[in-house]
């Protein structure tokens, strides 16, 4: 099958002391026995995540989907400045902050983002910059030094999403990547 993931991005694209608030959360989650405190080799890619554990049952709505036979069922962190795409490659709208035009078939790019130059990103139509996040992005996605990602676990109830919310104590973006 086909792996699945679901991130949650801090709509920051500069967290502040990312590595320490990542530490945190994952104290928070390993206390709720949502994940295992020991990383080992249950995500997708290189390096290692922490595994799923009892605890997740109770942070999904469909318990039974969880991924516990498989191998890649945990959660990965993510402190580096990373663009969380929906694995597809395509954005069916993209609307601009200032000029209200949907630039999804523009030729836009994060080029500026990715590398660190702006958080900003022109829009094609109206020439203006505004800061990323205020962009809406359909389907969404994240853009932050931050996140945190589940590899195919189902839904997440709104309550450990809220948790997520006061934790990193700033909105966040969900973001669902199929590849
Ligand atoms: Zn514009």
């Amino acid at each position: 099958m086909s792996d699945y993931s679901i991130s949650i991005v801090p709509r920051l694209s500069n967290y502040p002391e990312n590595e320490i608030k990542a530490k945190e959360i994952l104290d928070w989650l390993i206390s709720l026995d949502i994940v295992e405190a020991n990383p080992t080799d249950c995500i997708l890619g290189e390096g290692n995540g922490y595994a799923i554990s009892q605890g997740a049952m109770k942070v999904v709505a469909h318990p039974k989907e969880l991924p516990i036979e498989l191998s890649v069922n945990g959660l990965e962190i993510t402190t580096e400045r990373t663009v969380f795409d929906t694995g597809e490659n395509f954005t069916e709208q993209l609307i601009c902050p200032n000029c209200q035009e949907d630039i999804a078939f523009e030729d836009w790019d994060l080029e500026s983002w990715s590398s660190e130059k702006s958080d900003d990103l022109t829009c094609n139509a109206c020439g203006v910059q505004s800061n990323i996040h205020s962009y809406t992005f359909e389907p969404q996605m994240g853009f932050s030094n931050l996140g945190f990602t589940f590899w195919n676990w189902p839904e997440l109830k709104p309550e450990i999403l809220k948790g997520f919310e006061e934790k990193l104590n700033c909105e966040i973006d969900i973001v669902y990547r199929h590849l």
